[in-house]
């Protein structure tokens, strides 16, 4: 996929008030400075499209962009900062539900794991919930250059075969680094391969 065009929309902690859900939409969420923003600015080729390093516990927002007037990229608020609040955690947790069970354009979440990280209890539970939910998703392992090869797909393993304890069908997932540029063919090709269908 080439990249022509890329804006900013909207942002909403109502998925009511969403953009009309005229084209198919993308979705990426992980735990905080999982390299969420790096990767959606890679993705879309924009330097600051998505803002990187945002204050743990901002508004926590759902962020819209299209890209190329064809597909929706949306940013989620990460999990699992330190130091929210009860009720901003509950907040969370209700605006990223409804959104993911009622938006019906939302054709794929990409959920990011940092793979410098053996499998982490936060992750794992996210992504069962997903599986509750019925949202379908695939997985990004992301700062890849961060590691030797060997520890990465070390680490991306050990990841899968943990989700082996729940998941009968393992999801597809894709291995990026920001730094080196590296797995944005790969994630484009698979959106313009759903685009497709
Ligand atoms: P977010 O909080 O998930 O949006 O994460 P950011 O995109 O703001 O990234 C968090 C930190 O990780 C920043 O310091 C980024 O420069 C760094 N980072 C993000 N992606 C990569 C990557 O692929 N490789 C390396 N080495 N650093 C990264």
């Amino acid at each position: 996929m080439i990249i022509k065009s890329a804006a900013y929309i909207i942002s909403n902690v109502d998925w009511q008030k969403c953009p009309a859900p005229n084209l198919p939409e993308y979705a990426f969420i992980g735990r905080s400075n999982v390299g969420k923003s790096s990767l959606i600015n890679m993705l879309a080729n924009y330097d600051k499209l998505a803002k990187t390093s945002g204050t743990p516990g901002k508004t926590q927002l759902i962020n819209h962009f299209v890209i190329n007037d064809a597909w929706y990229l949306v940013d989620l608020p990460g999990y699992g900062f330190a130091k929210v609040s009860q009720s901003q955690r509950r907040q969370w947790e209700q605006m990223i539900e409804n959104y993911l069970r009622k938006r019906e354009n939302l054709v794929n979440v990409f959920v990011l794991i940092d793979s410098r990280h053996t499998p982490q209890k936060l992750d794992i539970d996210f992504i069962n919930q997903l599986g509750k939910w019925e949202v379908p998703f695939n997985l990004v392992f992301t700062k890849a250059d961060k590691n030797t090869q060997a520890e990465t797909s070390k680490n991306v393993k050990a990841f899968l075969n943990k989700l082996r304890e729940e998941w009968e069908f393992l999801p597809q997932h894709f291995i990026t680094s920001t730094v080196k540029k590296s797995g944005r063919d790969a994630i484009l090709g698979f959106i313009d391969e759903m685009n497709a269908q």
